[in-house]
């Protein structure tokens, strides 16, 4: 079966190719889906997408009509399509639902870590043949309390994590898990309560309507002063200058972001020749508490393998006109 795949990074390429074992005819395409390359999907039933390909209602109109019926994504959430669309054009959407909760898990813990212990203020002093320890103060996470919104599957593994830590977890989950509580001392609460009593809070809920912008002015006013807040969920569930406010008055104390609110057409792409013209991001950077990866926490050799062999699967599922179980339900 012929699929373009959109958005096609060197960095998965292999992994799609090996994981396929020429069984589909795969276009890898380095574009991203939008309103004019959507003419690149002519011949196809299925097209594959990543988390920066929008699928809006115009690019899904325009997809149908070149009779694509099938979106095969790359990722597990699925914020960049528009599902009422889908549903209206009767078109199936599959997804990967999970291919390493740990790697995103333990990318928080190296963003809590590297910011705690200042690791890259250090690295890049020790370059400049500063050894001071002056500015590199940090404490010790053990006996912290980590303020986990979303206890999923990637909140689970890290609750797991921390409390090996000896980290105090409170949670926030709109389903309690009781495994957590049980084995983990894990303590539920409600949102405001987390805010109020956690010295690190970090997000792992989608991201929706009802949880966006769920960091905003409002929510930081009720946190600890010098809160820490990580972010490797979704850009949007954040109000980014609303952070950078708090960061001024140091009510935040440091923010780890590995996803951004405006990232699409910036994270995943080399733009060292360009001008930065976000100037969000730009005063972001300009904090020395503030540590920034694009995107990368599901970067791991593992997650890669899953990902391409789930999207090879669900392929097949496809052509053979098989059940899937990663199909959205719509
Ligand atoms: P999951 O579906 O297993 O867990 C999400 C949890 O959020 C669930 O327990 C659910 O009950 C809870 N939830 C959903 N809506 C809620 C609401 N309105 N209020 C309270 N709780 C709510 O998902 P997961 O696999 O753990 O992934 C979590 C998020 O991590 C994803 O949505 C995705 O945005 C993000 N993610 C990021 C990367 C990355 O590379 N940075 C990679 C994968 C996933």
């Amino acid at each position: 079966m012929k699929v373009v795949v959109y958005s096609v990074h060197n960095f998965e390429r292999d992994f799609l190719l090996r994981a396929n074992t020429e069984k589909h005819n795969l276009i890898l395409l380095e574009e991203r889906l939008n309103k004019t390359t959507t003419s690149l999907g002519k011949g196809c039933k299925a097209i594959c997408i990543f988390t920066g390909d929008k699928a809006n209602a115009a690019v899904l109109e325009s997809l149908h009509q070149l009779g694509v019926n099938h979106l095969a994504l790359r990722s597990a959430s699925f914020n960049h399509i528009d599902l009422t669309k889908v549903r209206k054009l009767k078109m199936k959407v599959v997804r990967v639902p999970a291919y390493s909760p740990y790697a995103i898990a333990k990318h928080t813990v190296a963003l809590i870590l590297a910011l705690n212990r200042k690791l890259i203020r250090a690295h890049h002093g020790e370059r400049d043949l500063n050894f001071s320890l002056d500015g590199l103060v940090g404490f010790d996470v053990n006996g912290k309390t980590v303020g986990i919104i979303g206890t999923g599957k990637i909140g689970s593994v890290l609750a797991r994590i921390l409390h090996g830590f000896g980290c105090k977890i409170l949670a926030y989950d709109k389903e309690k898990n009781k495994k957590l509580i049980q084995q983990y001392n894990v303590k539920y609460t409600d949102c405001e309560s987390l805010f109020k009593h956690s010295d690190i809070i970090t997000l792992h809920i989608p991201l929706a309507e009802s949880t966006r912008y769920i960091i905003n002015e409002h929510a930081i006013e009720m946190m600890k002063p010098v809160v820490m807040l990580i972010n490797t969920s979704r850009g949007g569930l954040v109000k980014t200058k609303a952070v950078i406010n708090a960061l001024k008055t140091k009510q935040i104390g440091a923010f780890g972001l590995d996803v951004y609110e405006e990232e699409e057409g910036l994270f995943f792409e080399e733009h060292s020749e360009d001008i930065l013209m976000d100037d969000t991001i730009a005063r972001l950077m300009t904090f020395k508490n503030v540590l920034i990866t694009s995107h990368q926490a599901f970067l791991t050799e593992t997650a890669l393998r899953n990902i391409a062999e789930t999207t090879i699967y669900n392929l097949d599922c496809f052509e053979n006109g098989i059940d899937n179980e990663n199909e959205i339900e719509l």
